[in-house]
């Protein structure tokens, strides 16, 4: 037996999430079980967990987007019991049994072993957010992003997973970094993480004008709608913006004037279909570039029973940081 929590249909459209112990006999097929000890909750989890947006798939369904745990059976040779690994997106959590969870019966495709700098606890701290952050910054990067430019990097939602875990990562890497926020009173925590300035996301939450100043060297947007656009807007010629999210909403109300005029360009980023090679690539350099210290101010733990009232906290925007999930609290 091992604790869960199950979201099952009540209703047409409605759902029940419980806590509860099932039985071995209800994991799903797979080549890798894993004894689960910490997942996390992501903006997604949320979602899941409230019901407030249909992003479950399947019903009944174990939610939660990521985990980290040990392997405990595998019938593939590239992973054995006692091997540290993680899983975040792949459908877990949507389609398939997640990490909210005592144990999970997995494909080996989806999981990655730990770098040997990350314990399991710290995979979840970072998590699908800071995966999504690590991500965006590889596509800077790889467009050719160095931290020489004199222009800032702006970071959106800034003191959400995703914002605080990209100032983390592009501080530490010598850029200077702009944070835009709702929550102002919150400028120690993100200067600490290594934001050089702090500006209040109504700057950019409103319709603006199709080209403003060039503000931006590049921009990490967690928040999309008109924050988006108006960051599209101020991004210096031949920049880019890394679009990840949608906290603000899912819209993007902009003009094509950033990209014919000024060469900028729109990276799109999706953490849950990563390829397998690029999800390697963006733990390599997690593993190498997280610091413990980052983890004491991001990330904070909760058990299993607490996760659906922090879920709710999630969308009201009250949660700073990244929460993990130990399951076995
Ligand atoms: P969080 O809830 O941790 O953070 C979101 C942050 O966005 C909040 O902390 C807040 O920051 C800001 N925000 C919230 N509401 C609004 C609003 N109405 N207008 C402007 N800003 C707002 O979520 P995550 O960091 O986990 O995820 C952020 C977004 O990225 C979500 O939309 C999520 O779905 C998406 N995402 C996408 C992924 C992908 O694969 N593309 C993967 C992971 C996440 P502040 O208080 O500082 O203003």
């Amino acid at each position: 037996m091992f604790k869960a929590i199950f979201v099952e249909k009540d209703g047409e459209k409605g759902q029940k999430a419980t806590l509860t112990e099932l039985d071995d006999s209800k994991l799903p097929e797979g080549d890798v079980t894993v004894k689960v000890e910490f997942s996390t909750l992501n903006y997604k989890d949320g979602l899941a967990l409230t019901g407030k947006s249909p992003v479950l798939r399947a019903f009944p369904i174990i939610p939660g987007i990521d985990l980290a745990g040990v392997v405990e059976e595998s019938s593939n040779p590239d992973f054995k019991p006692g091997d540290r690994v993680a899983i975040t997106g792949c459908g877990i959590g949507e389609k398939y049994f997640g990490g909210l969870s005592q144990k999970a019966r997995v494909k080996s495709d989806w999981l990655v072993p730990l770098p040997s700098s990350l314990s399991t606890r710290d995979a979840m701290a970072i998590g699908t957010a800071g995966f999504t952050a690590m991500l965006s910054v590889l596509a800077l990067e790889r467009h050719g992003l160095t931290p020489k430019t004199d222009l800032p990097v702006l970071v959106t939602g800034a003191n959400g997973g995703v914002g605080s875990f990209a100032i983390a990562l592009l501080a530490d890497l010598g850029f200077k970094v702009t944070a835009s926020t709702g929550r102002t009173a919150e400028a120690d925590y993100l200067r600490k993480l290594g934001a050089t300035d702090i500006i209040d996301r109504n700057e950019l939450s409103s319709p603006g004008k199709p080209l403003g100043k060039e503000r931006w060297a590049a921009v990490v947007d967690s928040v999309g709608s008109h924050t988006l656009a108006n960051a599209c807007a101020t991004t210096v010629t031949a920049g880019a913006v890394a679009a990840c999210g949608l906290a603000q909403g899912m819209d993007f109300p902009a003009t094509v004037a950033p990209f014919i005029l000024r060469g900028v360009a729109l990276l799109g980023i999706d953490s849950v279909n990563c390829p397998r090679a690029s999800r390697l690539e963006a733990w390599r350099r997690l593993g190498a570039a997280v610091k413990p210290s980052w983890f004491e101010s991001i990330a904070r733990d909760i058990s299993l029973a607490e996760a659906q009232t922090v879920a709710a906290e999630i969308l009201a925007g009250k949660v700073r940081g990244r929460v993990v999930v130990d399951v076995n609290r």
